[in-house]
């Protein structure tokens, strides 16, 4: 009687053991996540599936088959998600295939506090208008998704100089709470070119209310750029740019105490942190071979 239960106990474990060989393996580093952080997905599985997605807290992400067969790409949580545990769901041609779970936290990134021009605090109906059409246009952008993409290209940080500000930090403007900072607020004086921090399209040039001279640049499959308060703009919508072309200068323009240069990453509608972006863009490229 032992002895049949002990074979059937051996049964059941070739049967688990023997399952990973179809199934797919899903890795999601790192496992404990902060908001804003991106994540690397790979996923190794069977077949030749033409589309793979990856998903995180609604949004969705596109992975790219790698030299080693496997498909690699990102996901992250907003900046203002909620913490606690949530789910990373992988579908291959929208069927899902692999799932892992995953813990938010947030960062501590401290505080600091902006003392501006009232006017960017109690809004003119005018002024209103004019933020109310600056956003729509820029939400515009960050919802859409442009498949072809220069996904798996390394990013930089557009200027190699010191980060004045960090991404989420907290922010009290005049005395009261406003949201983290959505960006690295990078050193330099007015009129300092910038470059693209990767292959891309500009989706988008806007003098806004806030973030005065804006580019934002499409890299393709959800992950857009952000370069805002620029003296200048010196590319216009549509136009194709490389990594490091000059896109505009540094300056002032919009509700800062001085010139620098507020530089965001996007991915799939999340606010990244632009520092953990470059570096994990590095690993995406070694993967992706380009
Ligand atoms: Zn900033």
């Amino acid at each position: 009687m032992r002895r049949f239960w002990l074979a059937g106990f051996c049964a059941l474990m070739m049967l688990i053991l023997a399952a990973p060989a179809w199934a797919a393996s899903l890795r999601v580093e790192p496992k404990s996540l902060a908001l804003g952080q991106p994540a690397l997905v790979r996923l190794c599985l069977q077949g030749n599936p033409k589309v793979v997605r990856a998903e995180l807290n609604g949004r969705e992400t596109a992975l790219a088959l790698g030299k080693d067969g496997c498909w690699y790409g990102a996901v992250a949580p907003d900046l203002q998600d909620k913490t606690g545990k949530t789910v990373v769901r992988v579908k291959a041609d929208g069927k899902q295939v692999a799932a892992a779970r995953i813990k938010l936290f947030r960062r501590d990134r401290g505080a600091r506090k902006l003392t501006v021009d009232p006017k960017y605090l109690k809004l003119s109906p005018e002024a209103l208008e004019r933020y109310k059409r600056d956003r729509e246009q820029m939400q515009k952008v960050f919802g859409s998704f442009t498949p072809e993409g220069q996904w798996h290209t390394a990013f930089m940080l557009p200027l190699d100089s010191k980060v004045v500000s960090l991404f989420g930090r907290r922010s009290f403007v005049n005395g009261k709470e406003r949201s983290p900072h959505g960006g690295v607020d990078l050193r330099g004086s007015t009129g300092t070119p910038v470059p693209a921090a990767a292959d891309g399209t500009v989706a988008l040039v806007i003098d806004a209310y806030f973030s005065g001279n804006t580019v934002l640049i499409d890299h393709g499959q959800g992950v857009i750029t952000r370069y805002l308060h620029l003296s200048q703009a010196l590319v216009k919508t549509g136009q194709k740019v490389k990594k490091g072309e000059i896109i505009g200068k540094v300056g002032a323009t919009g509700r800062v105490t001085g010139p620098h240069l507020d530089f965001g990453v996007k991915l799939a509608g999340a606010r990244v942190d632009p520092q953990d972006w470059v570096a994990l863009s590095q690993v995406l490229a070694q993967h992706l071979g380009e």
